[in-house]
């Protein structure tokens, strides 16, 4: 005989419930079929939806603009899977950025061709190169706004027309820029993606991804297989993502604001050899980033010391009170070293072409007071190379 009905209250909870309930109970055959054909809307069974899931959505689809009810998946690389596997097929071809996250470059370089998915990855700062591998069976073009860990910036509206014109699908991920400094509807995507585990959810305690399209058949489509491969995420992990969000914009504000200052102070440091931070007026693609994200340059800041790994050494045990953690946007800020981690299965030649010495230090800047973490950075900069 369950469950047990909730004691009767005229008032309402301020905080939504958590609903771990994976199935639904339905009055009458008639009323569940009514829910499965649409007329009538109501739980089931979990995996196919939960108002936890919806709530969060919901959220997201408010700050994204996006035109329908997105869907959940159970980390940002279900949401990258869901959308090249569910939507792509044997015979098809996708184009990615080249600096993808390296889990989503894996599975255009492993998985895809595997199925029978052609890929090519291309610098999608570079229009023409990205016009030159298109194909007649190119059916996506997917990116992120901002590299990591370069911090290299797309060229996001070429690459909209050019989509637009081919008619291929445009794929955002949205995960480092947040729609607080970039709107991917607004600029042309199809798709847009996210990792909440990041900036979104913000407490490094909550594994969670999210995708909309903004056509309504291709929304459907992701959700069905989303559904159908499991990614549904637990009612709990989605109410802990509820309240990260809540806190999402004034720590996004705090944590920009101080990456600015950082970037700064990381430039006048003696040992440091160069500063990676779209707002400063050296960085490459400077101009795209005041044109496309408007005053907003995100948290994210990459640098580089002098010497090797001794001194990569020195400086991660010199940064104290700060967790050298290959993440980001975690309320506090985290220290990341591209050779020994993300990129490490590649050369030391590669990584040089790609400016990533063992020098090289990617920031995920966090909540800290930005004096006394300006002043952590100074103190393990001169124990690396003092
Ligand atoms: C972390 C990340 C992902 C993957 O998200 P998970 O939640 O770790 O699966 C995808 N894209 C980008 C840009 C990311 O930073």
């Amino acid at each position: 005989m369950r469950p047990t009905p909730l004691p009767e209250s005229a008032s309402r909870p301020v905080v939504t419930p958590l609903s771990p309930s994976v199935v639904y109970a339905s009055d009458t055959p008639d009323m569940l079929d009514a829910q499965y054909d649409g007329d009538l809307h109501g739980y089931t069974y979990s995996r196919e939806g939960h108002p936890n899931a919806d709530v969060v959505a919901q959220a997201i689809d408010r700050m994204e603009g996006a035109p329908h009810l997105g869907v959940l998946t159970s980390s940002g690389m279900g949401a990258v899977s869901a959308v090249l596997l569910g939507l792509l097929k044997a015979g098809d071809h996708v184009i990615g950025g080249n600096q993808l996250y390296g889990r989503s470059l894996r599975m255009m370089a492993e998985d895809l061709p595997r199925l029978g998915i052609e890929t090519s990855m291309v610098d999608p700062g570079d229009v023409d190169a990205v016009r030159a591998a298109m194909r007649p069976e190119t059916k996506m073009i997917l990116v992120e706004v901002v590299s990591n860990p370069t911090l290299r910036v797309a060229d996001v509206l070429g690459l909209s027309a050019l989509a637009k014109e081919a008619g291929v699908l445009f794929v955002i991920d949205n995960t480092f820029t947040t729609p607080r400094a970039f709107k991917a509807f607004d600029h042309g995507a199809d798709i847009v993606i996210h990792s909440l585990t990041k900036l979104l959810s913000g407490h490094s305690d909550v594994m969670l991804g999210y995708v909309a399209a903004r056509d309504k058949a291709t929304n459907d489509r992701l959700r069905v297989f989303t559904v159908t491969a499991g990614m549904t995420p637990s009612p709990f992990d989605c109410w802990l993502a509820e309240r990260g969000l809540l806190s999402f914009d004034l720590r996004y504000d705090r944590a920009q604001a101080t990456a600015a200052v950082l970037a700064e102070h990381l430039g006048g440091l003696k040992g440091v050899k160069r500063v990676i931070y779209p707002a400063r007026h050296d960085h490459p693609d400077h101009a795209r980033a005041e044109a496309l994200l408007k005053g907003q340059y995100c948290n994210m800041v990459s640098f580089e010391i002098d010497g090797g790994r001794a001194a990569a050494n020195a400086f991660a045990r010199g940064a104290e009170g700060l967790n050298f953690a290959p993440t980001l946007g975690d309320v506090g800020t985290t220290i990341s070293h591209p050779a020994s981690s993300s990129h490490r299965a590649l050369t030391a030649e590669k990584r040089a072409e790609l400016g990533m010495s063992e020098g090289f230090f990617r920031v995920s800047v966090g909540l800290e007071e930005p004096t006394a973490l300006c002043d952590v950075f100074s103190r393990a900069v001169e124990a690396a190379v003092g």
